[in-house]
């Protein structure tokens, strides 16, 4: 795991080319468990302790006091889709048409089609489909009867859809890919995915860079400790980190956003009844894990 200023070295080289792409996402990668407690490094235990204030910054309590995170960093993976998002737009706009042989080999290659149903006479879609009388079919439109639909082949879909992207039949979810999660897409989404794979080969580099940046901005800001309050273990615990803020009233202590005040600015009745409320929530939460209900 990298300390804190070897991630800044790293973001610093990565960012002037210093270092390869591929360097500096091994370095990134390399011991790196995301969620894990892998960050704990003597580094930052120093500079924990540095930190750490000398009361609970929520109800001024010296019990128990630890570091408590206001936000987290984002995943890598949540950034790169971000990434490839913004440039799949840009790639798309400069490249708005997509070449037709190449597409319609793409969805073939890549796509199950289960076709609409269509009435022989008249076309229709969806013609009634009866299950004790025969013939089997019978078109509302036309009131024809009837034992096999008809269907559209992909091809002439294919055909439309260059035509006009908007038609009605284009917007038809029949197409299933055919990895493991068996979506269902209608053609325009189909053709997103196709022009995103192709931004991400083309831009792949600046992807992978672009997210490995934004990824080290938030592992330094993490580790810098910069968002965070000093809280004993009974606030940790009851208060939702994520959404702390500093008490408007005095300014020196912490308040969950939900409340107007922090607990020392409440009038005595109530502050009573709000530490009570946290001894409470603390001894259902032991008693839950003595009965391993947790
Ligand atoms: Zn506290
Ligand atoms: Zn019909
Ligand atoms: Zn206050």
């Amino acid at each position: 795991m990298l300390t804190y200023k070897e991630l800044i070295e790293l973001r610093k080289k990565l960012a002037n080319g210093g270092i390869s792409l591929e360097h500096a996402e091994e370095l990134f990668w390399k011991d790196f468990k995301e969620d894990k407690r892998s960050w704990r490094t003597k580094d930052w235990k120093e500079r924990r302790a540095k930190v750490i204030k000398d009361k609970c910054e929520i109800c001024s309590s010296k019990e128990t006091l630890t570091i408590q995170h206001l936000s987290h960093p984002i995943k890598y993976n949540e950034h790169k889709k971000v990434v490839t998002k913004e440039y799949t737009r840009s790639f798309i706009e400069s490249n708005p048409t997509v070449d037709k042989d190449e597409f319609s080999l793409h969805i073939k290659k890549n796509y199950d089609y289960i076709p609409v149903p269509l009435c022989p006479n008249c076309e229709s879609r969806y013609p009634n489909e009866r299950s004790r009388k025969t013939p089997r079919y019978l078109c509302t439109v036309c009131l024809d009867e009837f034992d096999e639909t008809i269907y559209k082949p992909v091809d002439n879909l294919l055909a439309t859809f260059f035509e006009n992207e908007e038609a009605t039949e284009v917007r038809d979810k029949c197409f299933i890919s055919k990895d493991q999660w068996r979506n269902k897409h209608h053609l325009p989404t189909t053709k997103y995915w196709f022009q995103r794979e192709k931004a991400k080969t083309r831009y792949n580099e600046e992807i992978r860079k672009e997210t490995l940046l934004l990824s080290l901005d938030d592992n330094i800001k993490y580790l810098s400790l910069e968002d965070t309050i000093t809280a004993c273990k009974r606030c940790a615990y009851s208060y939702d980190m994520h959404s702390m803020e500093l008490c408007p009233q005095c300014k020196e202590y912490y308040k969950g956003i939900q409340y107007p005040s922090c607990i020392q600015c409440l009038p005595e009745e109530k502050r009573k009844a709000a530490f009570e409320k946290i001894d409470f929530n603390k001894e259902m939460d032991e008693m839950h894990k003595r009965l391993g209900i947790d």
